[in-house]
């Protein structure tokens, strides 16, 4: 430690702190324009300028040292700092009343500071500032004329989100930042985050259309996994702002496009705000009390005349763990384990996959550790597009030194800071991953006392591994046989690696069998049970960890307890004061085929829109036609609320208190900002008011109480309270009230007791290219979108940034088919037909085309392949076969 003396009072500080970092400890202001904590030091702007030990010197950069002496307030010191901000407001536009930042820019606090008055910034400001705005981009603006070249917006850029799509250009005074092409904002690789715009001390950077809210309200992010803490603005009954929580251990307060600018949703005209029934073909407006009644009297109806075995329900990821929680009760009450939710769709062979070999189906580590891995894989994961504050810690660990592997059929754009890019072909995982772990196993870099004391069965691997060698692998994956070596040496050799992988590894027909290739990968290497390292399964929606946890899947209750232990069945039905039934559920594939039989007959769908996301779009209509009676309940009337005969309208995240447990298992308050938009009410009081009208009486209050509910029957969620999820979450397993949480998983041995390798065999996707449909379609994600786009839709600004689909193609293809930039194409498959715009580039391969599934213009779904693994029945929609025909 270091003491030194600031302005006379004494203070310790260790040593290699500045002299800035100590004042900041004693609470004095020492103004500041390019400093940001979150940053590296710039000391580019020179307004901290103090004396120490007599010399002036900035204090942003100056180390302190043992008995320094320094003043702030010295008459050399404030001299200085004025003339500096006086230097600065001569290259400033400072109309200060008309700069959207008024009242937030720190510029202006700087400048009370050093005393320049109102009148002095009037005399000093540049008599004809030239214009120099960029529009382009929807959500913020950017002003050169009130730049002050301080780099916040650069580094923010380069060292928070890793994006580096600005920079210093041109020289002397004409030095302006710019985009990396010196296109407009909106032309360039900008990802619009906004994190620059939080961090520009002046108006340089500005929110459009900015309302300052009169209250926030901490939230979570209602979007992807992440599950970032954030702010909500309110004003009068609208949300106006959204920032990020910079205490939450999860995204420290950085935030993507979706989370900061994405709210508009939440009160957009078209929300459903009164319950709808169908009457003469039409869905008109009706009370609770009546479409409650009909929902009830419905499933009691076909429950006697058919069995409880003809009811289904689909829950929700977008809902609360407590909503979720409700939902599985209601339907098992109801008779039926016919309950299943869009996991099954993405993350089921992860939690059949790991669940065999490690005895838990979760992400192994945390997202604050990947920065510190030696090694990243990411497989099968377009992190930067799908989970982007993860992608922001992934791009800041290659800064720092760690080795990136990406393995992806597409060149997603973390292809671009890869040490090794693997671009193979899609659906042949397991040859890429056996032919690394071949090399591995060849060259003797597997973690041998890890194999010996942590696992079993690794020796029935290696006569199935013996054949892939690399060269083999080149000729199933077409990834040269040096890649595959170089990135098994990476990987193995390196200290701590973290395999990152999503939907790409789960949506084949051999989904669960890649799951069990990268166990093999991380058992091999002894790269589970420690930091910076773990397989790590990344959540795709905001909850749909809690909706697995909770037990909206057939064979489960909650905390993964099976339906087929009598001994649990019998815990929940003392508590709930009827019997489980022991009968096996069906998966959300195996619903829609039994309705199509007239096996199912009625469903209740909460917040999800299968007609859009799930395979083969045209089946799941008839599927759903094929119900005698279809209740769905969501915020919006989605394509397949328009199918309902029963329509409820639910409350959104911004209007209800709850829990959302994000992809590390964490789980963390939501609460409520607004009250529900119109009769809509959420969704958990509506389970309990349906529950009541089925005649179970159920009296939950309020979300705490299902909380404590669920902690009763569910061991990893014991020690979980709303109380001491206040500061910043819990991850379970939290077996009791004094237990801290769990961020890394299988610390001293696995869940089941020994890891176990698996072999598994290479096959190839259930539909291959050939003369008729001669390209492979994969699809995924954007950035700007989310999911069917029912809540980025309502968006204008996310829809300017990417508004319609463009079927990704490769030059080469286009040039055969003929085929010119934004040229209108049909694609077709077995199963259906789209129309849709292309987009030529090379970031696919030749033979591979690739479309998002966010726009019902074009629902991608009609084309996709409901062809699913056989363990955990998740289709295979990464893979299906088309062509592609140019349309007027
Ligand atoms: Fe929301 Fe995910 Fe973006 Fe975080 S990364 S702000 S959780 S969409």
């Amino acid at each position: 430690m270091v003491t030194l003396f600031i302005d006379d009072l004494e203070v310790q500080v260790e040593k290699g702190s500045t002299i800035l970092q100590a004042a900041q400890q004693l609470g004095i202001y020492i103004p500041t324009l390019c400093y940001h904590p979150d940053l590296s030091t710039f000391g580019g702007c020179r307004v901290c300028m103090v004396e120490a030990n007599r010399k002036l010197v900035t204090a942003c950069r100056a180390p302190v040292e043992q008995g320094m002496v320094v003043r702030t307030d010295s008459k050399a010191a404030r001299e200085l700092q004025r003339m500096v901000v006086e230097l600065i407001l001569t290259n400033h536009n400072g109309d200060c009343l008309a700069c959207k930042k008024n009242g937030e820019c720190q510029l202006q606090q700087v400048a009370n500071h050093v005393g320049i008055t109102r009148e002095d910034m009037d005399r000093l400001r540049p008599i004809a500032p030239p214009a120099d705005t960029d529009q382009s981009n929807p959500f913020f603006m950017v002003d050169r004329s009130r730049c002050i070249l301080c780099g916040v917006c650069i580094r923010t850029c380069e060292e928070i989100n890793g994006a580096a799509a600005i920079e210093f250009g041109f020289r002397g005074n004409r030095t302006a930042v710019v985009t990396s092409n010196n296109s407009g904002i909106a032309q360039s690789n900008c990802e619009s985050c906004g994190e620059c715009l939080e961090r520009c001390p002046t108006g340089a950077l500005a929110k459009k259309n900015y309302e300052r809210p009169t209250r926030e309200v901490k939230t979570i992010c209602p979007y992807c996994g992440v599950g970032c803490a954030i702010f909500l603005g309110v004003r009068g009954s609208r949300i106006v702002s959204v920032r990020g929580d910079s205490t939450s251990p999860v995204n420290r307060g950085q935030l993507c496009v979706k989370g900061r600018f994405g709210f508009h949703f939440v009160n957009h005209p078209n929300r459903l705000t009164s319950p709808l029934i169908r009457r003469d073909g039409q869905l008109r407006p009706a009370s609770w009390e009546e479409a409650l009644d009909l929902v009830a009297s419905k499933f009691s109806d076909i429950k006697t005349t058919h069995g409880p075995q003809s009811l289904a329900g689909i829950s929700s990821a977008r809902c609360t763990t407590e909503e979720n929680y409700l939902f599985q009760k209601l339907m098992r009450s109801l008779g039926t384990n016919n309950i299943d939710h869009c996991a099954r769709l993405c993350h089921a062979p992860t939690v059949a996959g790991l669940a065999t070999v490690l005895g838990s189906g979760a992400m192994t580590n945390t997202i604050g550790e990947i920065e510190g891995a030696g090694t990243i894989f990411v497989i099968g994961s377009n992190t930067s597009e799908t989970h982007p504050v993860i992608g922001y810690r992934v791009r800041k660990a290659v800064k720092k030194g760690a080795k990136l592997i990406v393995a992806d059929p597409r060149r997603i754009p973390l292809a671009d800071q890869a040490d090794v890019y693997l671009p193979l072909k899609p659906g042949t995982d397991i040859a890429l991953l056996n032919a690394m772990l071949h090399v591995i196993v060849k060259e003797g870099l597997q973690d041998q006392s890890f194999i010996q004391s942590r696992t079993e069965g690794f020796q029935d691997i290696l006569p199935v591994i013996e054949k892939y060698t690399p060269e083999f692998a080149e000729e199933l994956t077409g990834v040269p046989a040096e890649d595959i070596v170089r990135a098994a040496r990476l990987y193995a050799k390196a200290s701590s690696a973290a395999i990152l992988y999503t939907m790409g590894i789960t949506q084949h027909t051999c989904g669960t069998d890649n799951v069990l290739t990268l166990a093999n990968l991380a058992l091999a290497t002894g790269n589970l049970g420690k930091p910076h390292a773990g397989l790590n399964p990344l959540r795709g929606q905001n909850n749909v960890q809690g909706a697995c946890d909770m037990g909206c899947l057939p064979g489960v209750l909650t905390g993964y307890q099976p339906i087929a232990d009598a001994a649990v069945r019998e815990k929940f039905s003392r508590a709930w004061g009827l019997e489980v039934p022991a009968n096996p559920g069906v998966t959300i594939g195996e619903m829609f085929t039994r309705a199509h039989k007239k096996e199912i007959r009625a469903m209740y769908i909460m917040g999800e829109n299968p007609v859009l996301t799930d395979p083969n779009g045209n089946h799941i209509k008839e599927c759903l036609a094929a119900l005698d009676f279809l209740v769905v309940q969501d915020i919006f009337l989605t394509e397949t609320a328009e199918m309902a005969d029963v329509v409820l309208p639910a409350a959104s995240f911004a209007e209800k208190e709850g829990t959302f447990v994000n992809t590390e298992r964490r789980v963390q308050r939501i609460r409520q900002a607004l009250k529900p938009i119109g009769q809509s009410k959420p969704d958990w009081e509506i389970i309990r008011d349906l529950a009541q009208k089925c005649g179970f009486g159920w009296q939950y209050a309020a979300p705490v109480e299902i909380m404590d509910e669920i902690r009763t029957l569910t061991p990893s969620y014991a020690g979980i309270t709303y109380e001491r999820l206040e500061k910043g979450g819990l991850q379970w397993p939290c077996p009791s009230p004094e237990h801290p949480g769990t961020p890394i998983l299988h610390m001293e041995k696995f869940s089941r007791g020994l890891g176990k390798f698996s072999p598994v065999e290479f096959n190839s996707p259930d539909e291959m290219p050939d003369q008729e449909y001669p390209f492979v379609l994969s699809t995924g994600r954007s950035l700007f979108q989310y999911h069917s786009g029912s809540m980025t839709r309502k968006s204008e600004g996310l829809n300017l940034l990417h508004g319609e689909e463009y079927v990704e193609i490769n030059p080469k293809d286009a040039h055969a088919l003929g085929l010119t930039p934004l040229d209108l194409v049909k694609v077709v498959s077995r199963r259906g037909e789209v129309r849709s715009k292309i987009n030529i580039t090379d970031r696919v391969s030749p033979g591979n085309v690739f479309m998002t599934f966010h726009f019902s213009e074009t629902a991608t779904n009609l084309l996709t392949n409901e062809k699913a693994c056989q363990v955990a029945k998740t289709p295979e929609l990464k893979v299906c076969a088309v062509r592609l025909e140019k349309a007027n």
